[in-house]
């Protein structure tokens, strides 16, 4: 006889493909949210795209429900070249690589009994819409920067329209966009690098930022790596005007279930070593320095950093990343001579650090960074202010909300000065002012503000937005 109470009790957990950007601060937010959904009964496989340089994720970092087997991994090669710098060029060929092993893997999978529902992408890949509509999947995209970012990208159209871009004429980066209702005045110089790129409209990088936005407003729903309380005006403008569903479940980098730092997975080896050194120091006492995994800081630069870092007399964290640097040159090489020895007592320069238990260390009183989003979600929902040294991408963006908008730190170099010139003394007063100044006092105590309200949103906002996710995949909304 047909028994139907056994079916009404076979739970078949909805399948989400999860593809993250095989880069360090894409890759931790996205397996942070699939960690929530594989602990929420959602059947997870998770694609990782591999080039030899970053390691295997570990299947037990994403915890999820093994006994369930709701948790797997796949593996595509990335087509990455790491002998070439990262171009347009080389992102295109790479990602014509991943796309075309994600169409095969996908050919397989869909194939099996429980096929995957849904594709939760990085925008960052700009095809995942083609991919869903070939595969007839509902569609989530995780866009891992800044709301400011993506809302100019989603605008990009009327900046262009009223002259703002391209910004390749005399004095044109000088101009101040404030036409955007939600975004406070912004100068056409700090918008992201790929909007505003020296070859104008024809540059590969625009084109594709371009194309990226095009394809994520095809989304079903984007997940979006802030909190609703740092970005509220923006996330209700692209909800309310632009008629995006886009939610905040940020700050991703610890376990949602948990606010303390969980194990992110570092794709480079940690030192774990100067957690140590960091316990024998005073509180708010040391300034912890480190520029992302992409960035690559020119020697005279680190010279100057140091030259400044010394006479400021503050204890210091530094991490330089030799790999950076012509025939992996040792740390001592990179550094002026006789550096390391005279700060011997105050200072430890490391490869890589274990960046969440550090920035949650009560001995760290400030972050040098380069901005990088993951970077300053981090450093904000930690408590510690920032002395911001953008390098690249849309970095230079995040500064301008760290200081004028959130105002949670201070540039390293302030703008009247020629910010390709790095000097000595113009870091050693920045770094006085944001560890000890009277200038640094309101945005130290306005930054240690934001680690409560960090949890609260991990908590509240943002785990509410996860769990709609998970409600709707098993009520077959998406
Ligand atoms: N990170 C780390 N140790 C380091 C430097 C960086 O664990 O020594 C981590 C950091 O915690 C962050 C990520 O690497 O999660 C960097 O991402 P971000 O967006 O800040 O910068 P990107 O690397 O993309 O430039």
């Amino acid at each position: 006889a047909f028994d139907l109470s056994a079916h009404l009790h076979h739970y078949v957990a909805p399948h989400v493909l999860v593809v993250p950007y095989p880069a360090q601060g894409h890759t931790n937010p996205a397996l942070s949210v699939a960690k929530f959904l594989a602990d929420n009964g959602i059947s997870i496989t998770l694609v990782q795209a591999t080039n030899g340089l970053l390691p295997q994720i570990p299947s037990h970092s994403v915890h999820g429900n093994q006994a369930l087997k709701i948790f797997r991994k796949e593996t595509i090669p990335s087509g990455l070249d790491h002998s070439k710098p990262l171009s347009g060029a080389v992102l295109k060929v790479s990602f014509d690589v991943m796309r075309a092993a994600l169409r095969e893997l996908l050919q397989k999978l869909m194939l099996e009994e429980n096929p995957p529902i849904c594709l939760l992408i990085d925008s960052f890949f700009g095809w995942g819409n083609d991919i869903a509509v070939e595969f007839g999947l509902s569609r989530v995209d995780l866009w891992t920067s800044s709301a400011t970012t993506f809302y100019l990208g989603i605008h990009v159209q009327d900046l262009v329209t009223r002259g703002f871009i391209p910004a390749t004429e005399e004095g044109a980066k000088e101009k101040i966009v404030d036409f955007l209702p939600g975004l406070s005045p912004l100068r056409v110089a700090d918008m992201p690098q790929n909007l505003i790129p020296e070859e104008g409209l024809q540059s590969g990088m625009f084109i594709r930022f371009r194309s990226v936005i095009q394809s994520a407003k095809w989304a079903d729903r984007i997940l979006i790596n802030t909190m609703y309380e740092l970005d509220t005006n923006v996330i209700e403008c692209l909800r309310r005007e632009d008629h995006i569903h886009i939610d905040p479940v940020g700050p991703l980098h610890v376990d949602v279930m948990s606010v303390a730092p969980n194990s992110s997975v570092s794709l480079v080896q940690q030192d774990d070593h100067c957690l140590s050194l960091l316990d024998r120091q005073q509180q708010s006492s040391v300034l912890y320095c480190a520029f992302g995994s992409l960035a690559s800081i020119d020697e005279n630069v680190v010279a100057e950093l140091a030259h400044g870092l010394e006479a400021s007399g503050e204890s210091f964290l530094w991490v330089i990343r030799p790999d950076k640097y012509k025939n992996n040159a040792s740390v001592e090489e990179i550094l002026p001579e006789g550096f390391m020895e005279r700060t011997r007592d105050r200072g430890l320069v490391i490869s890589w650090a274990p960046q969440l238990s550090v920035l949650g260390h009560s001995s760290v009183g400030a972050f040098l960074t380069h901005c990088g989003w993951n970077s300053v979600l981090e450093s904000l929902s930690n408590g510690v202010p920032m002395l911001g040294f953008p390098q690249m991408a849309e970095q230079n963006t995040n500064l301008k909300l760290i200081v004028h908008d959130w105002k949670v730190g201070l540039p390293l170099l302030q703008q009247e000065v020629n910010t390709q010139k790095v000097e000595r003394k113009h870091v050693q007063r920045a770094i006085t002012a944001i560890m000890r100044g009277d200038e640094g006092l309101q945005i130290r105590m306005r930054a240690r503000e934001w680690k409560e309200i960090a949890e609260k949103a991990i908590h509240g906002s943002s785990k509410d937005n996860l769990q709609k996710l998970v409600d709707d995949l098993k009520q077959g909304k998406l």
